[in-house]
């Protein structure tokens, strides 16, 4: 069996009225993600953790931002185009485990809905898709509420 490990990154500053969606789950709060998309920075590093696994680039070569026809879009829809593109090329999800780093509001009541939700569009089992949370202890940008960072890594088979 041939096996990869992916990792993606990403961070999406915070402003006052803006939507928060994080994993394809709109999330209760006074601050949201300041972006081209729907600013789901929890699915754009899931998205490039599928496609460095698979060594197909990243996020902003498939979706560039200065695009119209990537403008609000819903980022669930980003990440089933690119499942559909590892999936043409043999692929199948090992498993995904995100970890989100923001200060407030708490994530914990999301938490299964955000691995329901994932598994969903990823078209695989809830039990591979792992979603965690952390503040950092009100240091640095995310400390702050300037912003939210995100890490994920994945495994893909064939
Ligand atoms: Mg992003």
């Amino acid at each position: 069996m041939d096996i990869r490990i992916g990792q993606g990154y990403d961070v999406h500053s915070l402003a006052e009225g803006l939507p928060m969606w994080l994993c394809g789950v709109r999330i209760e709060s006074p601050t949201g993600f300041v972006a081209h998309s729907d600013g789901d920075v929890a699915i754009h590093a899931l998205c490039d953790a599928l496609l460095g696994a698979a060594a197909l680039g990243d996020i902003g070569k498939h979706f560039p931002d200065n695009s119209d026809e990537w403008k609000g879009i819903d980022s669930k829809i980003l990440l089933a185009r690119v499942c559909e593109m590892l999936e043409d090329l043999g692929w199948s999800v090992g498993n995904a485990d995100i970890t989100i780093a923001l200060q407030s509001p708490k994530l914990s009541p999301y938490i299964q809905t955000m691995r329901e939700t994932l598994a969903e569009v990823m078209r695989t089992a809830v039990d591979r898709i792992s979603v965690k949370a952390t503040t950092t202890e009100h240091l640095g940008f995310v400390g702050r509420r300037e912003g939210c960072e995100v890490w994920a890594v994945v495994t893909i088979c064939k």
